[in-house]
C-alpha cells in the first residue's frame, strides 16, 4: 500500500503543535504540546482509512494492517467476549434495552448479548463482515460511527479495539452523549499508552500499528478528552484477550526475543501446550464512560 500521508491537528484539542516521540515503520508517534495526547502524524488520510476498513480488512494482514484471518480463532474471540461481558456487567443498567457495538466484526459479542435478552444493533464497515452480521439477523449500519444517527437511546455502546482507529474523535464523543440513555454506558477497550507493556517495549510495542492505530489514550487523556462532551470515566482497568500458544510465540518473535521463543516453542512441543490458551495482557485500557 503506497499512500500519500497527511498532517492533521490534534484530534482532542485541535492544536497543530506537537513533538515527536518515536519513528515507527516510517510514521511518527507524536505528543500534542498543548493537551499531551499521543497520536500518529502525519497519517493515512481519512478517506483512505475508511477504504482500508471496508475492503477485506479482517483477512488483510499481508498488506501490513488488519487481521491474518479473524475467524480462524473464533473460539478464543468468543471466550474473550464472555470475559469482557463479565467485566462490563457491574456497570450495566439493570433494565435491559438497546446495545450498539461499533466495529462488530462478525458479531460474536452481539450474539452473546442477544442471548442475554438485549436488543442488539451493529456498526461495521468491512463488506465480508457485514454479510456475516446480516446472516445472523443483526441490524447493521454500514457507515462510520461519526455519521451514525438514531432516534433510539442505548443502554450500552461498545467499542472493542476501535477508538484508536477513529480519525474524528470530537464527533465520536458528541455521538456518545447523543446516543446514551440516562443510565447508559460506553464500554471501550483501546491501547493504553501509560501501560507497563508500552513502557517496557518502547517503539517495539505491538500496539503501534501506525497505519491504523492513529490515537493512543491513557486513562488521564481519555478523561480530559471526553469532559467537554458531558461525559465522565467511571472505571478504568487493564485489559487483555484470550490467545493460544501459537499467538504467544508469534508475539515473542515480534519482540525479537529469539532465544525465549526458541525455548518456549520447544517447551510447548514437549508439554503439549500447542492448543492451550491463555488470557494475555495486551497493554490495553478497559474504560467505562457515563453521562455526567
Ligand atoms: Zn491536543
Amino acid at each position: 500500500m503506497n499512500l500519500e500521508l497527511k498532517t492533521y491537528p490534534c484530534s482532542v484539542c485541535g492544536s497543530a503543535e506537537s513533538r515527536k516521540l518515536y519513528d515507527v515503520k516510517g510514521f511518527y508517534i507524536v505528543q500534542c504540546a498543548v493537551c499531551g495526547f499521543v497520536f500518529v502524524n502525519p497519517r493515512i488520510p481519512d478517506s483512505d482509512l475508511y477504504k482500508m476498513y471496508s475492503d477485506h480488512y479482517f483477512t488483510s494482514a499481508s498488506e501490513g494492517y488488519g487481521y491474518k484471518d479473524y475467524e480462524l480463532t473464533s473460539n478464543l474471540r468468543i471466550k474473550t467476549f464472555e470475559k469482557w461481558i463479565s467485566d462490563i456487567e457491574p456497570y450495566l443498567s439493570k433494565t435491559r434495552g438497546a446495545v450498539l457495538d461499533v466495529g462488530c466484526a462478525s458479531g460474536y459479542f452481539l450474539e452473546l448479548m442477544r442471548t442475554g435478552g438485549w436488543e442488539v444493533e451493529a456498526i461495521e464497515l468491512d463488506k465480508d463482515m457485514i454479510a456475516k452480521v446480516k446472516e445472523k439477523n443483526i441490524p447493521v449500519s454500514e457507515r462510520p460511527f461519526e455519521e451514525f444517527t438514531s432516534s433510539k437511546k442505548y443502554k450500552l455502546i461498545t467499542m472493542f479495539d476501535v477508538l484508536e482507529h477513529i480519525p474524528d474523535l470530537k464527533s465520536a464523543f458528541a455521538k456518545f452523549h447523543d446516543l446514551l440513555d440516562e443510565d447508559g454506558i460506553v464500554a471501550l477497550i483501546t491501547p493504553d499508552f501509560s501501560s507497563a507493556q508500552r513502557k517496557l517495549f518502547g517503539k517495539k510495542w505491538f500496539q503501534y500499528k501506525p497505519q491504523e492505530h492513529i490515537q493512543y489514550f491513557t486513562p488521564e487523556t481519555l478523561s480530559r478528552a471526553i469532559k467537554p462532551y458531558g461525559l465522565q470515566v467511571i472505571h478504568t482497568s487493564a485489559s487483555g484477550q484470550y490467545a493460544d500458544t501459537g499467538f504467544l510465540l508469534d508475539r515473542l518473535s515480534r519482540y525479537n526475543f529469539k532465544l525465549l521463543r526458541l525455548i518456549a516453542g520447544a517447551a510447548a512441543g514437549l508439554f503439549g501446550l500447542k492448543n492451550k490458551f491463555w488470557y494475555l495482557d495486551t497493554g490495553s485500557l478497559f474504560a467505562v464512560i457515563k453521562k455526567k
